[in-house]
């Protein structure tokens, strides 16, 4: 989906070219095993991942001028809004997905995980996601001018035992599938003849730890598959089923106003969902879980299947980055290991590091740190994309501004090629430390209305616009039909709660997807679940 006219041609003039080549045939033997990419005649753009940064940047990038090439172990783009959706089965997993290939059939695409940049060299090392049947897994590096790493978080444990062992994630595909399948296995080990009353209640124990809005999403969603389909399926079952939602803070979805949070509760409270406030999960043992309340009393809470929502944390790749570049590491000076992003200045570039772009959850903004979200990061992705497309030297990131775009005054300049010039290099003025630098320039500003200078300095001087954030407002669905919805319209707050929300939760959603294909889907998949109900067959 395409935010600009400019994007818009770009990929329609793609659509209507052959598709790639073979990337096979672009690896050669690097002599010692390994393999290396064949370098073409254009500058080799590398992208890392293919998440919502890296999908919008593959996009919209000119492989015209660029040689592309995409590395992430996942294929394909994930819809993560609504993945809590596919875990109950309201939508099928597909429905949320984009192969990376359709993206931009332009782009080349490696299977891989990027395990070390070597950021002097500018070259980047990885290691296939996928064996061979004996389980060789080929290595290989690629040169790159310029990167631009979009490779997410992983999700946090803070470092409680047994959460990776016997917890769910929910922040890839193969999460949801895996609970998806648990879910039915508890109910079907719930519904055997032998089974006690005792491991009745604690397989039918279903534990969200985390109030954010995955963990609220997840709960809500879930909850409405109880009382729609499960309870129509296991009526004998339902007594011992229960919800809880433990949270550490003092409430849940505290990116809402408080108004907002307390809808949330009461919501929960409603459905039968068990809210505990205050609450810490000091270790996730097999069938049961250890709490800590903010009394500091310690509690033991037996469970069936336990959804770990807690946030997200470095990638070792990113914390290698950050290690290797001093200014990143001195940025990044005492904070948690798990904490770490790259640094990036006001263009997305990575501080201290030449050619480097970051965006999305691996970044920061520095001096203005963003959510770490899909919209940020899809914003950045197109943001990088547009840079990149129009020529713009990476170089080396840092408070600094980059060198203007000159034109000459006394040149004669059709309305085209200035409104291309202020579209391409927009003369806003970068917000960072160089204001004062910046003042004593020479500005032009052209006037729209009559296709005028009105000043006509000596020098002409563009600066490329720095990356701005607009927040579209945030939403969680929770549950029966309900949802939250936030956002800023004309310098006010709008807030609403309910099923107004809920229709608005879902129009939005809708029209975000990124293909015509996945909408078309995804109304498929709605209409299904309400005629037929959730598929309940396990596999
Ligand atoms: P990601 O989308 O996480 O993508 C990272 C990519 O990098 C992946 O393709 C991954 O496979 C790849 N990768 C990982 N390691 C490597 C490596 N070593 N080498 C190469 N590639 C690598 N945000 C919202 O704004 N609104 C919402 O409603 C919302 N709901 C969410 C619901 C869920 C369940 C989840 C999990 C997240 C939600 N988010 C939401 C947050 C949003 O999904 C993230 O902020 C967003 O995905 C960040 O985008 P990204 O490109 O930085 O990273």
């Amino acid at each position: 989906v395409a935010d600009t006219v400019e994007d818009a041609l770009l990929m329609a003039k793609r659509g209507a070219e052959a598709p790639a080549r073979n990337a096979v045939d672009r690896l050669v033997s690097k002599g010692d095993g390994g393999l290396k990419l064949n370098k073409q005649d254009k500058p080799v753009v590398l992208v890392l991942g293919t998440g919502w940064g890296a999908h919008a940047a593959v996009k919209v990038i000119d492989t015209d001028q660029y040689e592309v090439v995409c590395v992430s172990p996942r294929n394909h783009f994930i819809f993560t809004p609504m993945l809590p959706s596919t875990a109950v089965g309201t939508i099928e997993f597909r429905s949320l997905l984009e192969p990376i290939r359709n993206s931009n059939p332009f782009a080349t695409y490696f299977e891989a995980t990027c395990d070390q940049i070597d950021h002097e060299k500018k070259i980047a090392r990885c290691t296939s996601a996928v064996a061979f049947m004996d389980g060789r897994r080929p290595q290989f590096e690629i040169e790159y001018d310029t990167l631009v790493v979009a490779v997410g978080e992983q999700p946090a444990t803070f470092g409680v035992p047994g959460v990776v062992d016997n917890a769910f994630f929910m922040k890839e595909i193969t999460d949801a599938v895996k609970l998806r399948r648990r879910t039915q296995e508890v109910f079907e080990l719930a519904a055997l003849p032998g089974t006690s009353e005792e491991d009745r209640r604690r397989l039918l124990q279903f534990v969200v730890v985390g109030g954010g809005p995955t963990g609220v999403e997840f709960a809500g969603t879930f909850s409405d598959f109880l009382k729609a389909d499960l309870s129509r399926k296991y009526p004998d079952l339902m007594p011992f089923v229960k919800v809880t939602l433990l949270q550490n803070a003092q409430s849940i979805l505290t990116t809402f106003s408080a108004p907002l949070q307390a809808q949330a509760i009461r919501n929960f409270e409603a459905t039968g969902i068990d809210v505990r406030l205050g609450v810490r999960v000091t270790a996730v043992e097999r069938d049961f879980m250890t709490l800590k309340t903010k009394d500091g009393e310690e509690q033991k809470l037996p469970y069936g299947v336990c959804v770990w929502s807690t946030g997200n944390a470095a990638r070792p790749m990113v914390r290698n980055l950050v290690a290797s570049i001093p200014t990143q590491a001195e940025l990044n000076k005492g904070a948690n290991p798990a904490s770490v992003k790259l640094a990036v200045d006001p263009y997305l570039r990575v501080i201290g590091a030449r050619d480097i772009i970051a965006l999305g959850d691996c970044s920061r903004l520095w001096g203005e740190p963003l959510p770490p979200t899909a919209q940020v990061a899809g914003q950045q992705g197109a943001y990088a994309a547009r840079l990149i497309n129009r020529g713009f030297q990476v170089n080396e990131g840092g408070l600094n501004v980059p060198p203007p775009i000159r034109v000459d005054p006394n040149a004669s300049v059709s309305r085209t090629d200035v409104d291309a010039a202020l579209r391409l290099q927009p003369i806003d003025i970068p917000r960072m430390a160089a204001q004062e630098r910046l003042s004593e320039l020479d500005i032009m500003a052209f006037n729209t209305n009559d296709s005028t200078f009105t000043q006509a300095p000596p020098g002409v001087e563009y600066y490329r616009k720095p990356f701005e954030f607009l927040s579209l407002g945030i939403m969680a669905y929770v549950g029966n039909e309900k949802a939250l919805v936030s956002a800023e319209v004309l310098d006010s707050t709008f807030n609403i709660a309910g099923s107004l929300a809920f229709l608005l939760w879902r129009s939005v959603y809708i029209t975000k997807q990124v293909s015509f294909r996945n909408r078309v889907l995804i109304l498929f998949d709605w209409v299904k679940a309400r005629v037929f109900g959730r598929d309940l067959s396990q596999f």
